[in-house]
């Protein structure tokens, strides 16, 4: 394991990221294909907020950003949030 990726966030290429489900370890590809880091924001909130069935069998009521490190995975795509929009 690279000693610069995020535990349990592998990047494989610029777009997709690979990470793995905080409950049950089962990697999940998520491809952010042309989305602008807007646009991924709220693929990864819509992911969020509804019920939804990991690919390793378990259904959870919502909170897939923090199981799936969709924040994490929105940085190793986009870098750290807030470095293009200065507060
Ligand atoms: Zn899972």
């Amino acid at each position: 394991m690279s000693a610069t990726a995020t535990e349990g966030v592998e990047l494989i290429d610029a777009t997709t990221v690979r990470v793995l489900c905080r409950d049950c370890g089962t990697a999940i590809t998520l491809q952010f294909g042309d989305l602008d880091r807007a646009a991924a924001e709220k693929v990864c909130q819509e992911l969020d907020r509804g019920p939804r069935h990991c690919p390793g069998f378990h259904v959870e009521l919502s909170g897939f950003r923090r199981l799936w490190r969709l924040d994490e995975a929105l940085e190793a795509v986009y870098g750290p949030k807030g470095a293009e929009v200065p507060a």
